[in-house]
């Protein structure tokens, strides 16, 4: 485990500093995240480090995932698309193995988490959870991840009330918070500098995944790292690669793993390979949940990153992206739009077209694409590591109390 001290050679000591004393009011304070998968996806990622940071300052901190039959995991991926905007009735029987499954998880840790200090819940999965917990002693926080801007109304309707009970709720950008009657707070995620997936690699191991992968070395590479999910468009970015590649030849890489609660994936990857339709230019990388080392390969040897998104809680793979100096193209879509900025750190396209555009602008104009990897990294310095998170954590703890 990295002790905080690591990261003072990257953030400086007073940010070290003043993190300490924040968390010295929250000492001995017990704290239960809960969410729904330890490998695969953002949130995952986060909890990976946030939970032994947070217990490396004195908190008593632990990490529960609920548990559930298939059902229960069609039923919350249908939320996740019905929260980002799909118009789709839920059945009632899901909906009875959502809060039946919800009950029993929370039954299980009924006692510590009403003895809580603090209890997180992540996202729509465990929402019930404060429902079936009557007698809590400490505030409960539901953070969502999602983007809520628009939703399917009725699904909405039927989670708010799961929600509303609970003392506040955080949400990544103003944009995605719906109106509840309790306090909210932004809180934009970020990456662990010095984790597998960011920390510096030697120029031999970045070369062995190259050779791996069978890329050539002698072509730009272009690299989409996420889930196989609809919103994350890899038929899109493969259409772009097309569009692009009648001018200028590059290889694009679409590299991705499955997270344990989204049974969408597999169907989801099948429609990518009938895409990619045998193309040799285009590799379609199904790796295990923790292949963090080799997804950092890939993104160091991009030229540059994708992430053609429609959808987009907030998009870790942009940030990983940008802190490796890499110039993101992305959808211009919910978080992605407070990472890239256009024309400076990267460019945001709505279509195949656009995307299609941008690679063989950037392909051509190779000082352009360093300049804009170079402002990437300092961006993400300065707003999306760890520390900055780690501290509106705690300032959000100590908020919620008073
Ligand atoms: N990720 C991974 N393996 C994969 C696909 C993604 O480790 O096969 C990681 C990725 O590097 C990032 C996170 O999972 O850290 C995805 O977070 P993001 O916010 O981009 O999307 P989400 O999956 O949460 O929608």
């Amino acid at each position: 485990m990295r002790s905080l001290e690591e990261y003072s050679r990257i953030v400086g000591e007073d940010v070290i500093d003043q993190i300490h004393q924040l968390a010295r009011v929250l000492k001995g304070a017990r704290v239960i995240h809960v969410n729904s998968t330890r490998e695969g996806g953002g949130v995952a990622e986060i909890l990976h480090w946030l939970v032994p940071l947070q217990a490396q300052l004195g908190l008593e901190v632990d990490w529960e995932v609920i548990k559930g039959e298939q059902a229960f995991y069609e039923c919350t991926k249908s939320f996740h698309n019905a929260l980002q905007g799909t118009r789709v009735p839920i059945p009632e029987s899901l909906l009875r193995v959502y809060e039946e499954t919800n009950r029993q998880n929370a039954e299980e840790l009924r006692e510590r988490l009403e003895a809580a200090d603090f209890v997180f819940i992540h996202d729509p999965q465990p929402a019930p959870f404060l429902k079936f917990c009557p007698d809590r002693k400490g505030k409960w926080i539901w953070r969502c991840h999602i983007d809520v801007s628009r939703p399917y109304r009725p699904v909405w309707k039927y989670l708010r009330d799961f929600v509303v009970g609970y003392d506040a709720s955080v949400w990544s950008l103003s944009q995605f918070a719906q109106p509840l009657p309790h306090p909210t707070y932004l809180i934009p995620p970020s990456i662990d500098p010095l984790s597998e997936k960011n920390v510096d690699l030697p120029a031999h191991e970045i070369e062995a995944v190259r050779e791996k992968f069978g890329l050539n070395a002698d072509m730009p590479v272009i690299v989409q790292v996420s889930r196989f999910d609809r919103f994350k468009d890899p038929v899109g970015a493969i259409q772009a690669c097309r569009l692009a590649k009648n001018y200028t030849p590059f290889q694009l890489v679409l590299a991705g793993g499955g997270a344990s609660d989204d049974p969408e994936g597999e169907r989801m990857h099948r429609e990518v390979m009938d895409a990619a339709d045998g193309d040799p230019d285009v590799r379609v990388l199904l790796l295990p949940p923790d292949a963090h080392r080799t997804i950092n390969a890939l993104q160091r040897l991009a030229d540059i990153v994708l992430q053609k998104s429609t959808r987009e809680g907030f998009g870790l793979t942009v940030t990983e992206a940008m802190w490796k100096g890499k110039p993101v193209i992305g959808g211009d879509t919910g978080g992605i739009r407070l990472q890239v900025i256009n024309h400076h750190t990267g460019f945001l396209v709505n279509t195949p077209e656009g995307a299609a555009n941008r690679i063989r602008y950037l392909l051509k104009h190779r000082g352009k694409m360093d300049e804009m990897g170079r402002k990437a990294r300092q961006f993400v310095l300065e707003n999306f590591l760890l520390t900055r998170h780690l501290r509106e954590y705690l300032t959000l703890m100590v908020a919620v109390t008073h």
